[in-house]
Order: structure tokens, then sequence, then C-alpha cells
């Protein structure tokens, strides 16, 4: 199968530019060519005026099954959160409500212009079967937190791996991924940091999300998070480090120059007050940034854009710096810097000749693109989710004039209020 889009505006995000009158050729999987009127035949030609064709956004971190507890339980402080609302109702969960939970995140995803994300969950082959359903790209990592089942999750770990890894034509990674290190015993971390080193040498885990944590484990372990990890050997592996909202310049110190990348979740953060991520502090080091949602109970939506946008203006307020943080930043940190933190930059993240075509095509005939001063200032401050017009991932169109094409998403929508309809009573 071959696609040709004609004469579109295109993000070159690598060079921080908007390129007009594109052609973009794309045969199977990948793009092949790219060029101003490319004399190319294709199965199927798509006219790309007043299109803007941007690379696939990437959710750097959330949790998808638990969409169905969506506005179930807000405006609490974390660890009541997380204790008395979430854990509770959350045990209740059967495999089939993390099926279509996961759905619906990911119809939403889709729907505003993501391509792939890093889950943390569990029962995550009905996360795998869902994202090989509706054609989306991810990994798929199944939470740790240490208690009677340990051995079982590790077990499943290595399961999801034998048959997800690698799944929907590479569509899908498994990675382990311990949830914590406040969940998680030094052991237990141990075992998890040697099993991602049998595997492909990535790890996903929360990281300093909160400063009762950071202080935690400097009364328990007499240094900080990062450095408690540092002396467990993880940062000898590629780290996908959610949230690190209190870390110190020590610690950036530390990682800088390895492979760790701290996933920033700004609406999270600020929805449960848990501080003010350092990200311009941190890329003034040379640290590289990925950005995501966070799961629909601490968020409370799976919309990268809005992440992009709140990402940028609370950044600006807090260095008190209009400067901070650009949209060019925001933006990259959502493409080619979140395909980097997951260590997928030689296949996705930016439109390049060779690489997947993982493409979000915006419609630039709409409010929030009128005028077009600026697209990537467009993309930053003002574009909406319903400005997605089509989807491609892997080359394969799975969302057309705002169509999902592989799944009914009316139907998604009801499964999941029947399943939570279901949940309350259970
Ligand atoms: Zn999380």
């Amino acid at each position: 199968m071959t696609l040709l889009i004609k004469d579109c505006s295109m993000l070159d995000v690598v060079q921080g530019k908007v390129l007009d009158h594109m052609d973009i050729y794309i045969e199977g999987s990948k793009i092949l060519r790219l060029g101003r009127n490319l004399n190319m035949v294709a199965d199927e030609v798509w006219d790309g005026q007043d299109k803007f064709v941007v690379p696939g956004f990437i959710n750097g971190h959330t949790h998808l099954g638990m969409s169905l507890l969506r506005n179930y339980a807000d405006d609490m402080n974390l660890q009541t959160w997380l204790t008395e609302a979430i854990w509770p109702i959350e045990a209740k969960l059967n495999p089939k409500d993390i099926y279509w939970g996961s759905l619906l995140s990911m119809a939403e995803m889709i729907r505003s212009g993501a391509t792939c994300f890093c889950d943390q969950y569990y029962a995550m082959d009905q996360v795998g079967d869902g994202a090989l359903k509706i054609g989306m790209r991810g990994i798929l990592t199944r939470g740790l937190i240490e208690d009677e089942k340990s051995q079982e999750k590790l077990e499943e770990t290595r399961d999801l791996y034998k048959n997800y890894h690698g799944a929907g034509n590479g569509r899908l990674r498994v990675v382990p991924s311990p949830h914590a290190i406040y969940t998680c015993g030094t052991d237990y971390l141990k075992e998890v940091i040697a099993m991602a080193h049998d595997m492909d040498g990535v790890i996903n885990i929360h990281m300093s999300e909160t400063e009762k944590e950071v202080e935690d484990c400097v009364q328990d372990h007499g240094m900080t998070p990062i450095a408690y990890i540092d002396s467990l050997g993880m940062l000898d592996l590629h780290v996908i480090a959610a949230h690190c909202v209190h870390m110190t310049e020590e610690e950036m110190d530390l990682v800088k120059g390895k492979d760790f990348y701290p996933i920033y979740n700004p609406s999270s953060n600020l929805k449960l007050a848990s501080g003010f991520t350092p990200v311009q502090k941190m890329k003034d080091k040379g640290i590289t940034l990925g950005i995501g949602t966070d799961g629909d109970s601490s968020n409370n939506n799976q919309n990268i854009l809005e992440e992009v946008h709140v990402g940028s203006i609370v950044n600006k307020a807090v260095n008190m710096d209009p400067k901070a943080m650009p949209a060019i930043d925001m933006v990259r940190m959502a493409t080619i810097d979140g395909a980097k933190a997951l260590g997928w930059a030689d296949e996705i993240g930016s439109i390049e000749e060779g690489k997947k075509a993982d493409l979000t095509i915006f419609n630039l005939k709409s409010a929030s693109f009128t005028p077009r001063n600026n697209l990537i200032s467009a993309l930053c401050y003002s574009a909406q989710a319903e400005d997605v017009e089509s989807v491609l991932i892997d080359g394969e169109v799975v969302m057309k004039d705002r169509v999902l094409t592989k799944i009914d998403y009316e139907g998604i929508l009801s499964m999941v209020q029947d399943r939570m309809n279901q949940l309350l009573t259970r």
C-alpha cells in the first residue's frame, strides 16, 4: 500500500521549521520520500492543502486502564487519594474492564493526535490486545508493587515480553516497570533491574513525584531517590522516569549524559499539587525530557496537546520568565524528545525519510490556526484536539476525517459506561 500526501505544510521538528508545499510519500509502514512536487505514483493520493502534518505525539507516561476511574475521586492529596479512593476500586477492576478502559484512552489519544504511549498498569495483555485492535504503538509495562504476589508479577512481565514484545509489526514493546521506590523494597528493585538487563536494557518507574517520597528515601536510605537508584545500578539502564518533580541539582548532574529521561506530567503535578517540575533547569543542564498525561484519575484526560500547552505556560509563570519553555521546545517534548525518552527515536518522533509513518494531520481551516501566523505557536498555544483530522500509525490510517477506522468509537463509550455501572455494584 502506498500513499502520497500532496502539497501540505509539514513540521520539521528537528530544525524547528514549518515547510510548505511538501509531498510525503509513504510505502507500507514507512516514509519513503519527502520533497516538493514528487513525481510518484501511489495507490492513494490525499490533498494536503490546508493541512498541517506533524509527527504523531508521544504520550510518555500514562495508566490507560484508569479511564474507568475518570472523575471518580478528585480534590484529595496523593497518599489519601491512592490508598483510600483509587487502590480499593482498582482492586475490583477485571481484565475486560481494563481492555475497554484502555481502548477508551487510546481512542482519546488518537483523537488528540497521539500515536504512541508508555503505559504502566496491570492486565497488560488486555492493553496489548487493545492496542493491536485500534492500531496504536506503545510500550507495555506491568506496574510492579511489592506484596505477596511479587514473584507472580515478575512472571507476568516475562510472559508479556514473550507474547507482545515486537507484536503488531514492532508496534508494541515490553519493558519491566517497578511502580516506585516507595512501593518496592531494595531486593525487589534489584530483581527488576536484573530482569531489565536480560530484556532490552530499559526500565520504567515513577521517580521523585512528591516531597514525601524524597524525605522518606533520605530517612530510609540516607540518600535522595536518584542517588539511591544509582546505588542499585539502575542508571546503567535506559530509565524512563515519570515525574521527577523534586529532583535536586546534584541529581541533575548525576544523570546528565546518562540514559535517564524524566517524563513531565504538568496537569497531574498541578492537580495533585505535587509541585513544579524544574523543566527549564533540566533542559539547561542538557537533560532530555518527554511529556505525558499520567492516568485519567489525576489529569483527567488523555489529551497530550493540553499537556504541551499547560506545560509551557506553567513554566513561564514559575520561572517568572515568558521566554521559558518556548513553543518549539514543548512540541519537541511531545515528539522527537519523547521518542528519545522512550528509546525509539530511530523509528519515530520526526518526519524523516526511512522513519515510520506515524503522522498527525491537522485541519488548518479552524479558528485555532487562523490566521496562519505561526503554526508552531499554534500547536503549543491554540490548537485543539478537534483540529486533528486524520492520524496514521505505522503507515496505517487509524483515523480519517475524525472517524476511527479500526473500531467503533461510540461502541467503546457505551461499553465503558456499562462496565463502570457494573463495577460500582461489585
Ligand atoms: Zn503515573
